[in-house]
């Protein structure tokens, strides 16, 4: 989950705000205002909600690079360069704040910070009237921006840090940079948050690799299957089927055997075309392919384009486009879809005799749309297609970013998303071996109604037999079904025990292991939790892992020595990408079910020293972000001083979960 600007208090902040004003420029005059307009809602509600001062700052092209680049281009052309004019018609931001005011109206005031650069501007920043925007000059003029050295980017980010009471990133299209002003910026600010734009991007993009709402239909295309290699796995998990157009399907098509005549190939993705292939049909993802082309002699836009009624290309036509049984075979794969992905056009759509492929395409998405399906159009080229079509405003979602969207959707963390995360709060009640089915449907609906508007994530966790009870009371609710406990074997000869398969059949998305019942009572140890705690993961589980002290190991004052290797072998062998599912509860032994609490400073200071334990193993970014809940006689009246801390989100309940009167209000702190 990421922190957006609507859970900040804003009142009397000084904003400093990361968008993506890197719009074309020529002449000192903006091209296309996309990014510029895209960043307004952000702006305006900073400033509505009692921000007083918004101060911006992007950057606009590369300027050493960028002017290198077209200083060789005019010596090899043999014409003057003006190295000065180039910079200012073409990264200079003083036009890009006057386009914004110009935009924003006359009701807002914009001032340019000046052409010097981004250092030393808080005198500057805090002589502004409140509510004044102020716009930085492009960060890329500081080589810190972008240095591979986090010491060089911090100096940077100290500076910026400087202006701001709270970071917001609004510029999904450079969230996969990790810059000065996109991410090392966020470890100098008390708060970081994402505005609007990140939101939406984030909010579209990122269920599709998570948990997309299903089927999800993927249509990839390009000009290389080595651009798109990541994406094609990473789509492959969730998706029922994979379209594979453009360029790289005659990469495809070639490992398959198939003749393509002169089409775009890439011999050495041979192999891997062939993996992908192989691995779609393993985990039962159609791949569809195209079964005819639109061809031509050679790659121009007067080329005269031929049809070419099957799945092989004649040796002297190099494939341009699909044909009409590929565009009717589209349409049957689309339309079982409630979820559809577009990356890369599936032809070559500049030339308007090889567009008609992907002109089907986006009037069958856009149609799709309209029915109700999510459509998201990812990646620079795709979206130029909706654009050229004008079926932009038809798609649930057309991407700003085109790098950011490609390396979202090939799963990958992004630094300028991840500085915005915010843990969940996640309270979760423990039924253990109570209630017969009619007391606990009761309850569980009970549950489901008080808590429909609950601002934080929820969970109860029932004995395996009330499971297929009040699991269809939950679904659709905002309270996840939960397991207490999970065999460690897959299936078998395991008399008593329950395996995750059936729990999944359940419909349980969440499993309790080492709970302290099991670990002193039943005699658990932590290498029988750790093999569970792996199994339950790779078949997707959530985890809460339990740990905490008994009164005697607390006595002797080994708290964090007991807590320290509960985690480190209760994770041993869980992965960096694994341990996004996983929860630590700390749960002390003689505070479960005892009435004894522990005092909020006390719970803290553990929590503390847990998050320490797990930065130690996975980094800071994984202990920013992993919930840690405190267990342990959690009451209606000790529930908000205990989560008020820190360290501490959320509960896992016991006693207190039984009844709705006492579970609803410590779920409503
Ligand atoms: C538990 O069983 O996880 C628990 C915390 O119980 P109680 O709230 O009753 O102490």
């Amino acid at each position: 989950m990421i922190k957006t600007v609507k859970t900040v208090n804003l009142k009397d902040k000084r904003i400093i705000m990361r968008v993506d004003f890197n719009v074309p420029m020529k002449d000192g005059v903006v091209q296309d205002d996309t990014r510029i307009v895209a960043s307004i809602p952000t702006i305006k509600y900073l400033l509505a909600n009692g921000a007083r001062t918004v101060t911006l700052m992007s950057h606009l092209g590369d300027p050493a690079k960028d002017a290198e680049k077209a200083k060789a281009k005019a010596e090899k052309d043999g014409k003057t360069f003006n190295m000065e004019a180039y910079i200012k018609g073409k990264h200079r931001m003083a036009p890009v704040a006057a386009y914004l005011a110009k935009k924003l109206g006359k009701k807002y005031s914009v001032v340019f910070a000046g052409e010097d650069g981004c250092y030393n501007k808080k005198a500057f920043i805090e002589s502004q009237k409140p509510g004044t925007v102020i716009m930085l000059e492009n960060t890329r003029f500081h080589k810190e921006e972008t240095s591979s050295d986090p010491k060089e980017r911090d100096k940077l980010a100290k500076a910026l840090a400087e202006y701001g009471d709270i970071f917001v990133n609004d510029a999904f299209g450079t969230a996969h940079r990790d810059h000065a002003s996109t991410a090392s910026i966020a470890k100098f600010v008390p708060v970081s948050a994402a505005g609007f734009l990140m939101e939406k991007e984030v909010n579209y993009l990122e269920p599709i690799v998570t948990d997309p709402v299903k089927p999800l239909v993927a249509i990839i295309g390009g000009a290389k299957v080595s651009s798109k290699i990541a994406v094609l796995e990473s789509l492959l998990k969730n998706s029922a089927a994979l379209i594979i157009g453009g360029g790289m399907a005659y990469t495809f098509q070639k490992a398959l055997g198939q003749k393509i005549g002169k089409s775009l190939v890439e011999d050495d993705q041979i192999d891997t075309a062939k993996k992908i292939l192989e691995a779609a049909k393993k985990a039962g993802v159609e791949i569809v392919l195209p079964v005819d082309h639109v061809g031509a002699d050679k790659f121009d836009p007067a080329a005269k384009p031929v049809a070419i009624a099957g799945q092989n290309i004649p040796d002297k036509l190099m494939g341009m486009d699909v044909g009409p049984k590929t565009i009717a075979l589209y349409k049957k794969v689309i339309v079982k879809a409630k979820t559809i992905v577009w990356n890369g056009p599936v032809g070559v759509f500049e030339f308007d005799s090889f567009a008609k492929g992907t002109e089907a395409v986006a009037k069958l998405v856009a149609a799709a749309t309209e029915k109700g399906v999510i459509t998201v159009v990812g990646g620079g080229d795709s979206v130029a297609a909706v654009n050229k079509f004008g079926l932009a405003s038809k798609m649930s979602h057309v991407s700003t970013g085109g790098g950011a969207s490609l390396e979202l959707l090939e799963g990958k963390k992004l630094p300028g998303i991840e500085v915005t995360r915010a843990r969940d709060c996640l309270v979760a009640g423990n039924w253990k071996m109570h209630m017969t089915r009619n007391e606990a449907a009761v309850l569980a609906k009970a549950l489901v109604k008080a808590l429909k508007n609950g601002k934080h994530r929820y969970l109860v966790a029932p004995s395996f037999t009330l499971l297929e009870t009040v699991g269809p009371i939950l679904k659709g609710s905002n309270i996840n079904l939960g397991a207490q406990n999970c065999a460690a074997e897959e299936q078998g000869a395991h008399t008593g025990e329950v395996s995750v398969l059936q729990l999944k059949d359940l419909g349980v998305q969440t499993i309790i292991l080492g709970h302290s019942e099991r670990r002193h009572v039943y005699k658990e140890d932590d290498a029988l939790i750790n093999k569970k705690v792996k199994l339950a993961l790779k078949h997707g589980f959530e985890v809460i892992l339990c740990i905490g002290e008994t009164l005697d190991e607390r006595e002797k004052g080994k708290v964090e020595a007991v807590c320290k290797n509960q985690i480190e072998k209760g994770l041993e062998g869980v992965t960096p990408g694994d341990l996004s599912k996983v929860v630590i509860a700390y749960e002390p032994v003689w505070a479960i079910g005892t009435g004894k609490t522990a005092s909020p400073e006390d719970a803290q200071a553990a929590h503390k020293f847990v998050r320490e334990v797990v930065e130690k193993l996975y980094g800071p970014d994984a202990a920013r972000l992993i919930v840690i809940q405190y267990g342990g006689s959690v009451k209606p009246e000790n529930a908000a001083q205990l989560m008020a801390m820190a360290d501490i989100d959320g509960a896992l309940v016991g006693g207190a979960s039984l009844k709705s009167e006492t579970f609803v209000p410590i779920a409503k702190f």
